[in-house]
């Protein structure tokens, strides 16, 4: 895989260098994922825009998914995703990478035990069946959902059923619900940001962040309405790169 990183001035070089702008991936740097790929991989216009940010100030990502899904829809066979920004926050920053590298990494199921992640599947399995739709494409449920609530439903379920395990629930992506340990929403990877100035000496002061799912329940709330952050909503990728040529003077 090629690397990117290289042609960057380094961060503290940067003419914003206490900036960083985080994004969210589904929705804000690329469509959701859906059927046929080449609908949610990022596009050459987004990359584009990214690299002139870049140069600017320091560029991160977060999104609920795991790593694989988010180098599908960010990198491709031969871009590697770590070397589009400088700082990548799979799973929420569970798992974090730096300049490329992997930073620290956690386990969901570890920290909340084998039984009780046991018990969370058998309900989630139980209450699935319960809705009566019948379509099969992402998009078609996306609507379906938009009229009955499925997954808001589901997410109060969960939370009444699952109220001692000290979990957050919230509606995901397209299609999807996140579950993530209390504090462990996206803020999560605001510590990693923080980190930044004891390993180069940059202080992040203005954390920028971009989301679509910024109202109360979605899984961008959280980060969108933190004090540490400036919250920008967006309502898709074309939206994002209109706000950002805005705000950044690109
Ligand atoms: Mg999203």
């Amino acid at each position: 895989m090629t690397t990117a990183t290289s042609v960057f001035p380094p961060l503290d070089a940067r003419p914003l260098k206490e900036t960083i702008v985080l994004f969210d991936v589904d929705e804000t740097l690329t469509k959701a994922r859906q059927v046929l790929p080449w609908i949610w991989t990022i596009t050459p216009e987004m990359l584009e825009l990214l690299s002139r940010l870049r140069h600017k100030c320091a560029i991160g990502y977060v999104g609920g998914s795991n790593f694989v899904k988010q180098q599908e829809q960010l990198g491709s066979s031969t871009v590697d995703s770590t070397t589009i920004f400088d700082s990548c926050f799979p799973e929420n920053g569970l798992v974090a990478y730096r300049l490329g590298r992997p930073l620290s990494t956690n386990s969901f199921i570890q920290w909340l035990g084998e039984n009780r992640y046991q018990d969370l599947q058998t309900f989630v399995w139980d209450i699935l069946p319960k809705s009566d739709f019948l379509g099969s494409a992402r998009s078609e449920f996306e609507a379906y959902d938009k009229i009955h609530n499925i997954r808001r439903d589901m997410v109060e379920a969960l939370k009444k059923q699952f109220a001692d395990f000290g979990l957050t629930f919230s509606i995901g992506g397209q299609i999807s619900f996140d579950v993530f340990p209390t504090g462990w929403d996206k803020t999560y990877c605001l510590q990693h940001v923080a980190a930044e100035k004891e390993i180069s000496g940059t202080d992040y002061k203005n954390i920028h962040f971009f989301g679509d799912k910024c109202f109360e329940g979605g899984n961008d709330y959280e980060i969108y309405s933190d004090s540490r952050t400036m919250g920008h909503s967006v309502d898709g990728p074309d939206n994002t790169m209109k706000q950002l040529k805005e705000i950044f003077n690109l």
